[in-house]
């Protein structure tokens, strides 16, 4: 499987919209900032890719990327949080986001970015019992591990590992950086295993 293959299929507003649930995809969520974009673009080696999800009027879709094997897909979920929107946005995008995610059998796992300084936000949490509930596998990227000097990235992981140790669902928890792109290769390992399996 190749990753800096992986190309813009579509964008979907609703299920109806989505490709074919045939074959295997994973899905990335993410607070909105928390460095999802620049996660998927690192993995992909693609400095462009997810530019897509974020072009004005694509930020609240669910947007699918073509692996190089027939019905492989990364899919980018809109981020959540920003501040700015309305009570309604966010009933809707829950609905959204929650239809995905209790449709999509050909879901094979879920992978939580989040900003290792920041970590376990209300909405992380929220994601992770979801997953638990569903036992969905999950990945967990804690990204931006450049911004923290190498000790106090290693407590902050120690801390989300302490929080997370009783949950099934967590398969893998990977110290990130897009800039330095520690973690790239073990996430690519882990898409490959739930992708293929
Ligand atoms: P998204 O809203 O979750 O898609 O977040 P983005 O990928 O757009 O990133 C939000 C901001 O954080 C941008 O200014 C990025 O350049 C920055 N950023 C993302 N990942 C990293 C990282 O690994 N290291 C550093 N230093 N900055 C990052």
């Amino acid at each position: 499987l190749s990753y800096n293959s992986a190309r813009f299929l579509i964008s979907a507003s609703r299920l109806e919209e989505c490709p074919p649930d045939a074959g295997a995809e994973v899905a990335f969520a993410g607070r909105s900032n928390a460095g999802k974009s620049s996660a998927l673009n690192a993995i992909t080696a693609n400095g462009k890719l997810a530019r897509t999800s974020k072009t004005p009027g694509r930020t609240r879709l669910i947007n699918f990327f073509s692996l190089n094997k027939p019905d492989m897909h990364l899919v980018d979920l809109p981020g959540y949080g920003y501040a700015k929107v309305s009570r309604d946005m966010k009933d809707d995008w829950q609905q959204h986001l929650g239809h995905y995610l209790n449709e999509r059998r050909c879901l094979r796992g879920l992978v939580l970015v989040m900003d290792i300084r920041h970590p376990l936000t209300d909405f992380d949490q929220m994601m992770v019992d979801w997953c638990e509930h569903n036992q969905l596998p999950l990945m967990i990227l804690a990204t931006k591990a450049d911004k923290l000097k190498f000790g106090q990235a290693k407590t902050s992981m120690l801390g989300i590992a302490k929080k997370l140790k009783d949950y099934q669902c967590v398969q893998h928890l990977i110290m990130f950086s897009a800039t330095s792109k520690r973690g790239v290769d073990e996430c690519r390992e882990a898409l490959t295993q739930w992708l293929e399996s």
